[in-house]
């Protein structure tokens, strides 16, 4: 950090938050990329826009109590915080995972907020979860654990107020218990989750969003910065959830060939390319693990131990299972194999000496809160159709989609250039999305 104010707002960061990794590193990086302009900007330091930037509005940690199938009882944590409302109600995922705990619950609501801001769509950023592990648990037990987690949220939650989305471990299945159980509490049918099934308000495409939303953002990162496209590429990207298999799909149908995909155990390896329809089976069906793949697949190879994924030859590099799963030894690996993008599409995947390291060697390196915008601006598109009770066509959803990620890239390389490297994606992400945010924060005087 090179001003004094920063340096000395990051360091009361860190007292006040001692110990929560991933919280301190998301700001750091945010604090590091808009110093320059806020020092620009003395009235911003006068009025301590930095300090108030940071504290979250709310931060709620409740207890969660259920009966597994045994009949005994189960304890977990769960958390929502609302982080800024500055330009529109609390929007971001809930995440189900036993990694969950408030540090990584802050970092995403930070990075929520900056990355709400870029949609141009009017959301805040908050973001939830619990430390519930729903992987081998039965449809009843997830059922439960739903239920009982919204019989404490719903009270925090509304559709003008407080708008959750899923994340890791909640998708479709979850976000219809979560939205059963608001309705019978409220007894009111509002918008009050996104995500949901088309039967009941959900939106067309947004399933597809994020992992679409990524490579619209990567296709003109890659005209822009290095003239060229995904046509011919070859591709890896990590995870196999949500956002891999539909960053999948679409770089596939933009040309590109994707030989590798993983899971938290390790990743499976295709050289003549990933038949997706095996994939979708095996994860979106059967909830069953990557490694079946070569048990379907002729030829294809599957190595134990997920970060092995990085050392596959590729010229894009998609990192989309969770946060901090691309260290800097892994990305002079990526970069020594002729590696030429690495496109965010979890939150926060790369650490940020790799990142560093990969926009100083003229990499394209997207960051997540820009190159991964398109589902919560999707989940932004599903308030609005419910607001006026229609429902948009497939098409019509993509194309909104596709016109929002070009110009949160437009936005982006556009502060980046201004930072005087046009490869700085990352300042230009943070410095766009901050912008606003700060003056909304401004003009309110909160
Ligand atoms: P899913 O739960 O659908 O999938 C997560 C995938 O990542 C699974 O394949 C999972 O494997 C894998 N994974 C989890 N932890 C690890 C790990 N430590 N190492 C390697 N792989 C791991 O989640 P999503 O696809 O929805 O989310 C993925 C990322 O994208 C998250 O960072 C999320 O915050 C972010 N994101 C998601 C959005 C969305 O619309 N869904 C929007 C914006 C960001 P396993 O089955 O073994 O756990």
């Amino acid at each position: 950090m090179k001003t004094e104010y920063a340096k000395r707002v990051y360091e009361e960061l860190e007292k006040k938050n001692a110990g929560e990794k991933e919280f301190l590193q998301a700001a750091k990086e945010i604090v590091e990329s808009i110093e320059d302009y806020v020092a620009k900007n003395p009235k911003m330091q006068e009025q301590k826009i930095l300090e108030r930037f940071l504290e979250p509005e709310r931060f709620v940690q409740f207890k969660v109590v259920w009966v597994d199938d045994k009949g005994q009882f189960q304890v977990n944590r769960g958390f929502r915080v609302q982080y800024n409302s500055a330009i529109g109600p609390y929007k971001g995922g809930l995440r189900l995972h036993p990694s969950v705990n408030a540090s990584i619950i802050k970092f995403l609501g930070l990075e929520q907020v900056l990355k709400n801001s870029l949609t141009t769509l009017p959301m805040g950023g908050g973001k939830g979860g619990s430390d519930f592990d729903p992987k081998g648990k039965s449809d009843n037990e997830v059922l439960r654990f739903c239920q009982s987690f919204m019989t404490e949220l719903y009270r925090h939650i509304g559709p003008d107020t407080d708008v959750p989305a899923g994340d890791i471990g909640v998708g479709a299945r979850e976000i219809g218990y979560l939205f059963g159980q608001y309705k019978r509490i409220r007894d009111e049918f509002t918008g009050v989750l996104t995500g949901k099934g088309l039967t009941y308000g959900g939106s067309l495409a947004r399933t597809q969003a994020t992992g679409y939303g990524l490579c619209y953002y990567a296709q003109e990162a890659l005209k822009a910065l290095k003239n060229t496209s995904f046509a011919g590429k070859t591709v890896v990207i990590s995870g196999s959830g949500n956002v891999a298999i539909y960053a999948n799909e679409k770089c596939t149908q933009l040309g590109g060939k994707v030989v590798a995909m993983s899971d938290s155990n390790g990743y499976i390896y295709d050289k003549n390319g990933i038949n997706l329809d095996v994939v979708k089976q095996i994860k979106e069906v059967e909830r069953g693990r990557i490694k079946e793949y070569v048990n379907r697949v002729k030829g294809a190879e599957y190595h134990e131990g997920c970060r092995g994924i990085w050392s596959v030859k590729c010229d894009i590099a998609m990192p989309c299972a969770t946060q901090n799963e691309l260290n800097l030894e892994e990305a002079k690996t990526l970069v020594n194999n002729g590696c030429i993008a690495v496109c965010e599409g979890a939150n926060m995947p790369t650490e940020l000496e790799a990142a560093k390291y990969l926009i100083a060697n003229n990499i394209i390196f997207t960051p997540a809160k820009a190159s991964n915008a398109g589902g919560v601006a999707t989940s932004g598109l599903e308030m609005s159709q419910n607001s006026l009770r229609l429902s948009w066509s497939f098409e019509e959803v993509d194309n909104r989609l596709h016109d929002i990620m070009v110009n949160i890239f437009n936005a982006s390389y556009k502060e980046a250039c201004e930072s005087g490297n046009k490869f700085d994606l990352l300042t230009g992400a943070n410095v766009a999305g901050f912008k606003k945010v700060a003056e909304a924060m401004m003009a309110q005087a909160i």
